[in-house]
């Protein structure tokens, strides 16, 4: 499962090569006993979930909530502690029946920093990012999505990614999570195709920059990664099922099932974007016909502004288009409320089919702000087939986060437990 490669690398206290491109591990799989080794991760990521859900946790606390016994909490921290992930706090006074006072453990606040990457079509961000889900430091840069050679990209992403890395005299990185706007291969940390730039497709993004930073690199889809973000540190907090979809100039979803990612065989799910919603429909730039993006993106809005001549037309944003519907413009309206639909049919296509109950919305249409997403929310529960219980909820992010970087970062904190021992 992993493209290790030959060249000789520092290696970790575990002994594996520092810089060798590590692919996710998959969390879902045809029927199989789990190995030791599995389970010790799948256990390890189960606990940080539980702190980060809930916050700093004594062992007896952590037994409790996990319902196992405090000698297994302790063999599945013991690890953690021994590699500076987390750290035993200030003993606290015990709750009155006497026994050693409990320490509160938390992640290290000078443990080691994670390396958090977003690559879009012709951008780049990098952040340092603390166990504790604070960014440090960050920095953007640029290339061109036609012209430039792979390469050239792997030198852009490589420099945003040495600006924010702790200096020599600094703790070393505990490694590098990249979210990539586009198709991507997670077993080999290959992009396969981004639609909006034809330059990242083949790139074989992962063992580039491991090789060339000397650090494990693990890669997943943006959407996806989001998600994992939302789940440790956003609205996604103690919510074991849910989606979270991206739009603006594409679309995307990453779903949290069962309190994990789902990922599907090399990393293939979650292009909804790309499921038809219309046979006689326009061709989509994927190749095929009618597809969600094709009736729901930033290109299709303004097509549809221009042939109604909206002033702006050419740079419309749901935003901007939100702030012509304010002014009474009939068109506008219309337009506003067309979108809104089109967005919520994909998104009642997904609850059909995973009932997830719960979407955290991302991306350009959050800007529209909560008028827009009353029509989406409308639109939406006229699409789906009424069922009794609680009605599925729909919610705008917030609209300036760090969701995605905090999930690269998630991506590699859960993705190292396994290095463990
Ligand atoms: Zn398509």
């Amino acid at each position: 499962m992993s493209t290790t490669d030959k060249v000789e690398k520092p290696m970790t206290a575990q002994g594996r090569p520092r810089g060798s491109y590590r692919a996710p591990v998959p969390v879902t799989s045809s029927p199989r006993l789990i190995s030791q080794s599995a389970t010790g991760r799948l256990n390890r990521t189960r606990l940080l979930q539980i702190l980060y859900d809930v916050g700093p946790l004594s062992r007896a606390e952590l037994a409790r909530l996990a319902e196992v016994t405090k000698t297994t909490i302790g063999s599945i921290v013991q690890p953690m502690l021994d590699e500076g992930i987390l750290v035993e706090g200030v003993p606290q006074p015990s709750s009155g029946q006497g026994g050693k006072p409990a320490r509160p453990i938390w992640f290290s606040p000078s443990g080691r920093p994670i390396v958090a990457v977003h690559v879009g079509p012709g951008t780049v961000r990098a952040a340092l990012v603390s166990p504790t889900g604070i960014v440090l430091t960050h920095s953007d840069g640029a290339f061109s999505s036609t012209n430039a050679s792979h390469e050239q990209i792997v030198d852009r992403v490589a420099d945003c990614i040495e600006r924010v890395l702790p200096g020599s005299d600094g703790p070393h990185a505990l490694g590098i999570g990249v979210a990539v706007s586009g198709m991507v291969d997670t077993d080999h940390g290959r992009i396969i195709e981004v639609n909006l730039a034809p330059r990242l497709s083949g790139l074989e993004l992962g063992p580039l920059l491991s090789q060339r930073l000397s650090l494990p690199v693990h890669l997943d889809l943006h959407p996806r990664v989001q998600a994992l973000g939302d789940r440790w540190f956003g609205s996604g907090r103690r919510v074991s099922t849910f989606a979270s979809v991206y739009c603006g100039e594409a679309i995307g979803a990453g779903f949290v099932i069962d309190g994990a990612v789902h990922r599907g065989a090399s990393g293939a799910g979650g292009e909804v974007g790309h499921t038809i919603v219309d046979l006689a429909g326009a061709i989509c730039r994927c190749g095929r016909r009618g597809c969600w993006e094709t009736i729901a993106t930033h290109r299709w809005l303004r097509s549809q502004a221009a042939a109604l001549g909206l002033p702006g037309a050419g740079q419309l944003t749901a935003a901007s288009l939100s702030r012509l519907a304010e002014q009474d413009r009939p068109d506008a309206v219309e337009l506003l409320d067309k979108y809104a639909r089109n967005l919520a049919v994909g998104l009642v296509n997904i609850q059909q089919t995973l009932a997830p109950g719960f979407f955290i919305l991302h991306g350009d249409i959050v800007q529209g702000g909560e008028p827009f997403r009353l029509l989406i929310e409308k639109h939406f529960r006229q699409g789906i087939a009424p069922r009794p219980g609680s009605e599925p909820q729909l919610r705008f992010a917030s609209p300036d986060d760090d969701i995605t970087l905090l999930g690269a970062a998630g991506l590699v904190l859960s993705q190292s437990l396994d290095l463990l021992t």
